[in-house]
């Protein structure tokens, strides 16, 4: 690769060199890590189209990386060796970093809109917004980019009251791979725009591939007065929906309800542990099977008196026991049990959402085979159970148990997607597509639609140079495949 042309545009800040300080933008949050044949690191949007021009005349493939928290395999370059069988060489893959591109956050606290650049983080856009006492209601484990959040249609543990990201956003900045290498601008922020198809819609989930999100509109919601969050033990597992909409249509709290998370007994002992608080847990050193972390908020009067309503759950038998737990410290022992997990073992992730009634059920035949599958792994799930949503993990304890050989990964990751299609769900709730899912959106997708993506790819990459190499969107056959090497047709 040749970098002088670029490193002359972008200066020393705008290029990483040093094998050491690549690292993080080699290492992704979950999954082997992969060379990059080099990180640029643009910080206005100009400097994005450099490298666009650039790497369309390179022939490099160019990987869009905003915090480098996604799960699926998409937001680092793959892991040396690994080609998949009968696939074509890959090209050698650049990683842009949006991280530098964070000036320029405008909030209007009366029409409570944010443009946002995209290498922001969630966390630096909420403690601006909050000044105004505002806030983007998304909240997760992670602090990821506003522009990865677009390129995955991040959900988190409020979907079940204010939607994924996709409900939140207004507007985009987009920069295309076209011949032309077009920005285009839609920070128009109307909260309504009926002319036709709406180009940010269309990108959100595109996860790099399309095009190279520089800024997005996004609505902000005013911060809750208050908020309780209770723990739950419920009955049993059948209990959960009946429950979920108990909770949902109660008429006195039912629209105070933000939060509804499932956490299973190994997932709360791998958080309370990690945490060193084995003892401390909502049920003291109890784990039940399943707990449910509930969160109602809004004005302050509107949530008292939420015992009245757990005692009459408790006399028709759907709960056995709840606590108030503080906010803070609810949220952090939900938010930890990533890490637990992690600290435990090899984790498989599997992220999955069914319709609410059929969670359970889904969530019964997937144990069940998994039992029988790998019974030495354990499977220490937990979730957005209120909006149908799953991570379904399975843990290979680090010391006692062997880890997964890959024919189990693949296996592990056939039983669940199975089991969820069986009920009519999504293999990909909130994480996006990449290479650890692309099998299955490739082999399940209507023709028509593939030919559909193919033709948006065509036309704002027709080089087929964006986005991950073994993302589905990139396994449709690009231009660049069937040109010959000293091809010119190529620059701009
Ligand atoms: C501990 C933990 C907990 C998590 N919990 C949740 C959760 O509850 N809900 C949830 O939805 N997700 C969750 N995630 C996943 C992750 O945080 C989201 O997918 C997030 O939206 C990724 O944003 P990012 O900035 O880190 O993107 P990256 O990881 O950098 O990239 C993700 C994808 O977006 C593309 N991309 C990034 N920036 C741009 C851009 N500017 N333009 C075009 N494409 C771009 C990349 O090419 C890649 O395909 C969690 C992750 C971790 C590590």
């Amino acid at each position: 690769v040749d970098l002088s042309p670029i490193a002359a545009r972008l200066g020393a800040l705008g290029v990483v060199v040093d094998p050491v300080d690549r690292l993080r933008f080699e290492e992704p949050a979950r999954g082997a890590p992969g060379p990059a044949a080099a990180v640029l690191r643009p910080a206005t949007v100009d400097e994005v189209r450099a490298v666009i021009e650039w790497a369309r005349r390179q022939r490099v493939q160019l990987l869009p990386q905003g915090a480098n928290t996604g799960l699926v395999g998409a937001s680092t370059p793959p892991p040396e060796g690994a080609t998949p069988a009968g696939a074509p060489p890959e090209r050698d893959v650049v990683v842009l970093s949006l991280e530098r591109l964070v000036d320029g956050l405008t909030i209007d606290p009366v029409d409570r809109v944010a443009v946002v650049p995209a290498g922001l983080r969630l966390s630096a856009l909420d403690h601006a917004a909050r000044a105004h006492g505002l806030h983007l209601p998304i909240d997760l484990s992670a602090d990821p980019s506003l522009g990865g959040m677009v390129a995955t249609n991040t959900g988190g543990s409020r979907v079940l009251r204010h939607g994924p990201l996709r409900r939140h956003v207004l507007g985009i900045e987009v920069v295309f791979a076209d011949d032309a290498v077009s920005v285009v601008r839609h920070l128009d922020a109307v909260r309504k725009d009926s002319r036709g198809v709406e180009l940010a819609q269309l990108l959100i989930g595109s996860g790099g591939t399309l095009g190279v999100v520089t800024r997005v509109a996004v609505a902000l919601t005013p911060v809750p007065e208050a908020s309780t969050t209770w723990w739950i033990e419920p009955r049993d597992d059948s209990a959960v929906s009946e429950l979920l909409a108990r909770l949902e249509q109660d008429l006195g709290y039912g629209e105070q309800l933000s939060a509804l998370e499932l956490v299973s007994a190994g997932a709360l002992d791998a958080a309370l542990t990690h945490q060193g608080q084995s003892d401390a847990g909502p049920f003291g050193s109890r784990r039940p099977p399943i707990s449910l972390l509930a969160e109602w908020s809004g004005a302050a009067p509107a949530l008292e008196g939420l015992e009245q309503l757990f005692a009459t759950l408790a006399d028709e038998g759907l709960v056995l026991d709840a606590v108030v737990v503080p906010a803070a410290r609810s949220w952090a022992l939900r938010h930890a049990v990533n890490e637990g997990l992690r600290a435990r073992g090899v984790v498989l992730g599997h992220d999955v959402a069914t319709p609410r009634p059929a969670l359970m059920h889904f969530r019964a035949q997937a144990l069940a085979a998994l039992r029988s599958l790998v019974p030495r792994a354990e499977v220490s799930d937990f979730g957005h159970v209120g909006d149908g949503g799953l991570h379904c993990n399975v843990v290979f304890p680090r010391g006692s148990t062997a880890p997964p050989s890959p024919e189990e990964r693949a296996a592990i990751r056939a039983v669940i997607e199975e089991a969820v299609a069986d009920v009519g769900g999504t293999y990909s709730a909130e994480h996006g597509l990449g290479p650890v899912n692309a099998a299955r959106w490739l082999a399940t997708t209507s023709p028509v639609e593939r030919s559909l993506v193919a033709a948006m790819k065509a036309t704002v990459d027709p080089v087929g140079i964006l986005g991950h190499p073994r993302h589905p969107y990139n396994q449709l056959g690009s231009r660049l495949d069937q040109l010959g090497p000293g091809d010119t047709a190529l620059s701009p």
